[in-house]
């Protein structure tokens, strides 16, 4: 994949610059991000200085969903060889998290509407044939289902048996919950292990065995559906709070009786704008911390000859820990707007992302 290249060393951390198109209520406002070629974007207006930015990839406006999944395709590719791989969206509030990663219909089109083993909801996939009449689903959903038909053709062919497993992590002031078990008043904050087989783990996580896509889906909204819950019962914000969905793929490849394991963590990052008292203060300082601890374990990788790499600073490296550097691959995706509405947000998520680079 193309990484970044520094001091002619390549990485494996890609950055993706995603603007979305100006929505109905923006239409009225100047335009102050413009996309000048495939690696460079500026922002001309309300700023000190023109600001420049390049990146691996600044797409446009009219970036298809498949366009963006092209993008990542080598990390989902690389999770079924037993790479690890990350992708995470990162913007202000309505830039196009929700849309680059589920699609313009969110999670809803994919899940059930009840719970596991529901019967709702269209069969969004078969067993192996794309979506085809869904342009607008995004880099999970698309990403699920390149899984799913790699395990059926390894299945079919008998060259291997693949087999997954999902998790549903929250991190919400330096603790770790599963939003796969917790309810409103069992929180409990989980501790975080390693061994040499499994890599870095959450302990005591669920890990659920998943044999389609649409189960993947119904946890998905399952732990969603739980953290709504607990946080107004706790009287938290959820959106202070960043969600870590990981899927783990175990490869036995029969030949030679191998066994590969990667996994795939899919981010949800807290939002962090505004703040009204001292609790607020302290979740904001939180995420603030998770964000520039990623951002300094991504900058000490990039740097050849360092060896130490500050995983220990906060949860979020501690558990995404082997899944950045060496062998691993990461994709950030920075979504913007092209209004003027939003120019100091998108200058803030510009300038964390270059520092990511
Ligand atoms: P976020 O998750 O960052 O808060 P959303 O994904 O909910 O933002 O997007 C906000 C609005 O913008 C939604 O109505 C969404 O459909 C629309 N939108 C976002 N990105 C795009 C895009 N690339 N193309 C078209 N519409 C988009
Ligand atoms: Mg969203």
């Amino acid at each position: 994949m193309a990484g970044t290249s520094k001091g002619g060393q390549s990485e494996s951390v890609l950055v993706v610059v995603r603007p979305r198109p100006f929505l109905e209520r923006e239409l009225e406002t100047e335009r102050v991000v413009h996309v000048v070629n495939p690696q460079t974007l500026i922002i001309d207006k309300y700023v000190d200085d023109p600001l420049r930015y390049m990146f691996d990839t600044v797409l446009t406006e009219q970036a298809s969903q498949e366009e963006v999944y092209g993008q990542v395709a080598p990390i989902v590719d690389g999770v079924l060889n037993g790479i690890n791989g990350t992708i995470f969206a990162y913007g202000q509030t309505s830039t196009g998290k929700t849309y680059t990663m589920l699609g313009a219909q969110g999670l809803a089109s994919w899940a059930d509407d009840e719970s596991e083993g529901g019967s709702g909801g269209a069969d969004v996939f078969g067993a192996e044939a794309a979506p085809a009449d869904d342009g607008g689903a995004g880099l999970i959903p698309r990403a699920v289902q390149t899984l799913f038909a790699a395990a059926n053709r390894a299945g079919e062919s008998g060259d291997a048996a693949i087999s997954m497993y999902c998790s549903y992590l929250e991190i919400y002031n330096e603790k770790l919950y599963d939003l796969l078990q917790y309810g409103a008043k069992t929180k409990r904050d989980l501790s975080i292990m390693e061994d040499k087989e499994r890599g870095v783990y959450a302990h005591g996580a669920r890990e659920i065995k998943v044999s389609s896509p649409r189960q993947v889906f119904n946890l998905m909204q399952q732990g969603l559906r739980r953290r709504a819950v607990a946080s107004t019962a706790l009287n938290q914000l959820s959106s202070r709070s960043h969600t870590i969905f990981q899927v783990f793929v175990e490869t036995v490849v029969h030949e030679t009786g191998k066994i590969l394991r990667g996994k795939l963590n899919l981010w949800d990052v807290g939002q962090h704008t505004y703040v009204a008292d001292a609790t607020e203060l302290k979740e904001l300082r939180n995420i603030n911390q998770s964000l520039s601890a990623l951002g300094n374990c991504v900058n000490a990788l990039s740097q050849r000859g360092r060896t130490h790499i500050p995983y220990r600073d906060s949860k979020l490296t501690r558990l995404l820990q082997d899944s950045l550097g060496g062998n691993t691959r990461t994709a950030f995706i920075a979504t913007v707007s092209p209004s003027v509405d939003s120019v100091e947000e998108s200058v803030q998520t510009l300038k964390f992302m270059e520092r990511s680079k």
